[in-house]
């Protein structure tokens, strides 16, 4: 997947970096519990593979994956947070 950003920048994502970056409760745990993704080491493969991607409002795309999980909902400051590029990286090793 990759987004066009407003200001010029891209970004590219392989699904398996998104399916790993799931902000959703179930993943990502909740009330001190952990998520799932907190306790795998290994997603299916279906779990690793985007089917759809919508967008919601201004500010989220949801995205969802071949094993019916879609209740992840990347606002686009975590997408741009998860940016990998080189310039990106270098950019947060200054920080
Ligand atoms: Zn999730
Ligand atoms: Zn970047």
């Amino acid at each position: 997947m990759v987004i066009a950003w407003e200001d010029g920048h891209r970004s590219s994502y392989s699904a398996e970096r998104l399916r790993w970056a799931c902000p959703c409760a179930e993943c990502r745990g909740e009330a001190g519990v952990p998520g799932r993704l907190a306790r795998v080491k290994h997603l299916d493969p279906n779990e690793l593979r985007v089917q759809d991607v919508s967008l919601v409002g201004q500010y989220a795309l949801q995205v969802a994956f071949e094993s019916g999980h879609a209740t992840g909902l990347y606002t686009f400051v975590l997408l741009r947070a998860l940016c990998d590029c080189a310039e990106c990286q270098a950019r947060r090793a200054a920080k």
